[in-house]
């Protein structure tokens, strides 16, 4: 046997895969069996054996700069910026560790993009707690998954083929929601199940409390299909309900909180939990080294009152809808992100590609970045909040990643505050 016939048996590297909140590490980056994922190495230009990004200069107001003054430029807005805003946070673990001293030494408040469905999932645990599974529980013991709202495979291809693996009895499954289009059933391993869909014909806020009161008082419910589910879901032996916060409307936390309701009233009897399933882009990621390095969530604002955090108050949307922050520092490397529009200073991190649709450059310092699991290795945070993976540098390229560059920003500007600080003592 050849070295060459050697190389070409062995198996091809397994990876995890960034694009969705599940991080599956099963599969390798050339069969990822999974069209998002197909779409996302597409998105990055990163099949396997195609050529690193072409290099991509940085640029400031539209026109291409050597790295350096981009970052001289950047730091520059930092020092002087009453309030900036850093955002997006669509990265991995290392820039949220990087990103979180740069807030404090700036006194930025910081908030991903979108995040609302992921303040609002925050407030309801905030509020009234919750029972959660992870995904090994519900594979081995869910006999009965109850879907909310949505169907998340259109978002997690591979979830129930996650779930399904090696069920010698697979769950029942149920959609309950309206405008849902789920498939009439699943094939896993050659076993097809059955998908039972029920439009309650009212919105998620109304057909979580008559879910809640089916269970707790069925004579006062007036919906049968509730109250044959809620009977359902005390007659299993491990009901799971799956919700997507970014699917369950503008009151979404008030849906988690009566489906916690729920969950912990089947409790009371039997085991239930739920399975949420969002952050996907680095935001779990996000919120969960900003919680372990300062105590609190995104959006928050370090201040002269030290860290205040406000849910409500302080996020990205609405902060820039108020003209609320002279300045935006954005950072999103993954498929779809894209940086909020508007005339104020923005300081942009994405990837090379990114450069083509940055759209009005007057105020914008854009510096190009490796994509983490593609450019570089990196680590997430899986989307049932329990295991932090290790994502492999797909195709290695010479791009900085998000740590990096932001670490060199805050280099800049601790020297621009010591540059000051010299000028008034003297
Ligand atoms: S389900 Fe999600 S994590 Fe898994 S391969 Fe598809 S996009 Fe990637």
């Amino acid at each position: 046997m050849t070295a060459e016939t050697r190389v070409a048996d062995r198996a091809p590297p397994v990876w995890t895969c960034p694009f969705c909140p599940l991080l599956c590490d099963d599969r390798s980056a050339a069969a990822p069996g999974c069209a998002r994922a197909e779409a996302g190495l597409a998105a990055s230009a990163a099949g396997i054996g195609s050529a690193p990004s072409p290099a991509v200069p940085a640029r400031l107001h539209g026109l291409p700069v050597p790295r350096e003054q981009a970052l001289r430029v950047a730091a520059e807005w930092l020092h002087t910026a009453r309030q900036p805003l850093l955002a997006g946070w669509g990265a991995d673990m290392a820039a949220a560790r990087a990103l979180y001293p740069l807030a404090c030494r700036v006194g930025a408040i910081s908030d991903v993009t979108a995040g609302e469905p992921l303040a609002q999932a925050l407030r309801a645990q905030q509020d009234r707690g919750g029972y959660t599974a992870t995904l090994a529980e519900v594979r081995r013991h869910a006999d009965l998954i109850v879907c909310i709202g949505s169907w998340p495979a259109e978002r997690a291809p591979r979830l129930f083929e996650r779930l399904l693996a090696g069920r010698d009895v697979p769950p029942a499954i149920v959609v309950l929601g309206d405008g849902v289009d789920p498939p009439r059933s699943i094939t896993v391993e050659g076993q097809t199940t059955d998908i039972e869909w029920l439009p309650p014909d009212q919105d998620l806020p109304a057909t979580a409390a008559l879910l809640h009161l089916a269970l707790t008082r069925p004579a006062r419910c007036p919906d049968e299909r509730l109250c044959a589910l809620a009977e359902r879901l005390k007659a299993a032996r491990y009901a799971v309900l799956v919700w997507e916060p970014g699917q369950l409307g503008v009151h979404a936390g008030l849906v988690i909180e009566r489906l916690q309701g729920l969950i912990g009233r089947l409790n009371l009897t039997g085991r239930a939990a739920g399975f949420p399933l969002g952050g996907s882009g680095g935001a779990a990621t996000a919120q969960a080294v900003h919680t372990w390095l300062s105590g609190l969530p995104l959006r928050t604002q370090v201040g002269p009152r030290g860290l205040e955090h406000d849910g409500l108050r302080l996020g990205c949307e609405r902060l820039l809808a108020d003209r609320a922050v002279d300045l935006l520092l954005w950072v999103g490397t993954y498929p779809e992100q894209r940086p909020p529009d508007g005339d104020r200073p923005r300081i942009l991190l994405g990837p090379p590609a990114l450069a083509a649709s940055l759209g009005h450059e007057s105020a914008t310092v854009f510096l190009p970045v490796g994509t983490p699991g593609v450019d570089h290795a990196g680590h997430l945070l899986r989307g049932d909040s329990v295991v932090m993976l290790p994502l492999q540098a797909l195709r290695p390229s010479a791009l900085p990643s998000v740590a990096e560059t932001v670490t060199a920003l805050l280099a800049e500007v601790q020297r621009l505050d010591a540059m000051a600080a010299t000028e008034v003592v003297a």
